[in-house]
């Protein structure tokens, strides 16, 4: 199929959830250049399609509060520890796109005046009116949250249509598919069945919350280069997690 009769993203404005063990790659800490490089020129594929774009960043691979916490330091401390480490993720993430052409903001939930914008709701908008790629950064600026619920609290305030989920692998599955062979894909799940079934690809607070707001949940294979603009046009393995979707399961392979 040539460029031009690939068929349009079906979505207009989306909402990426990048953790911060994304941005790592196969190292163990920190930032890996080829792979910010890499999900720089995904989200740039996906603009030059039209669709907005606000991106949620993660933490995981600086600081997590629970393990924080875990070593002695008081767990709300720890918290603000990790959204401190989500800003250092968005600043990385801000400066690859703009190594592709891309215009951005970093809009911090914890006002940092000398660093980036704070969060406002309606300037975000704007933003990404202007054709400006959002990143959002210090989760919901709460301690005891994480940036999979700031994902779907600003999926939900923001008007995003989908709210995107990269992982390592492309979808949810049933057991882990790297350790269990026997691990098969779902195609598309309602928000209960995870939380029934406790599947583990958002904590229940964004689950619901994805689910209060009627935002389907998208997930798909983060390190795939070309994934996010394929699965925008329904192109690419992933994993519909929406209201009533009938459950239907595919092999993994
Ligand atoms: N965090 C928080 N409130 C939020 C979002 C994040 O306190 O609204 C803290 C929390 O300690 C978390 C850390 O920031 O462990 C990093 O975020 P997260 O673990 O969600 O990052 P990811 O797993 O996506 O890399």
């Amino acid at each position: 199929m040539t460029e031009g009769s690939e068929p349009p993203p079906r979505f207009r404005r989306v909402l990426l959830k990048m953790s911060g063990e994304a941005l790592m790659g196969r190292g163990q800490f920190g930032h890996d250049p080829a792979t910010l490089r890499q999900l720089a020129g995904d989200v740039r594929a996906v603009h030059a399609q039209g669709v907005e774009q606000c991106l949620v960043i993660g933490g995981g691979n600086i600081i997590r509060g629970n393990v924080a916490a875990a070593s002695g330091i008081e767990r709300a401390n720890a918290d603000y520890m990790g959204m401190l480490a989500t800003v250092i993720n968005a600043l990385a993430v801000q400066s690859s796109l703009e190594q592709v052409g891309l215009q951005t903001r970093v809009l911090s939930a914890i006002p940092m005046a000398s660093v980036c914008e704070p969060y406002i709701r309606r300037r975000a908008i704007r933003h990404m009116e202007k054709g400006r790629v959002v990143i959002c950064a210090a989760g919901t600026g709460n301690p005891f949250f994480t940036t999979d619920t700031a994902a779907a609290l600003r999926a939900a305030e923001l008007g995003c249509d989908v709210l995107l989920k990269g992982t390592k692998v492309d979808g949810v599955y049933s057991a882990d598919p790297m350790t269990d062979p026997e691990a098969v894909r779902f195609e598309r799940l309602t928000y209960h069945e995870v939380l029934m079934r406790d599947l583990k690809v958002m904590d229940a607070s964004a689950i619901s919350l994805a689910r209060e707001s009627a935002i389907p949940i998208v997930v798909f294979a983060i390190h795939t280069a070309g994934a996010l603009l394929r699965v925008l046009r329904g192109d690419a393995p992933h994993t519909m997690i929406s209201e009533d979707a009938p459950r239907t399961e595919e092999a993994a392979r």
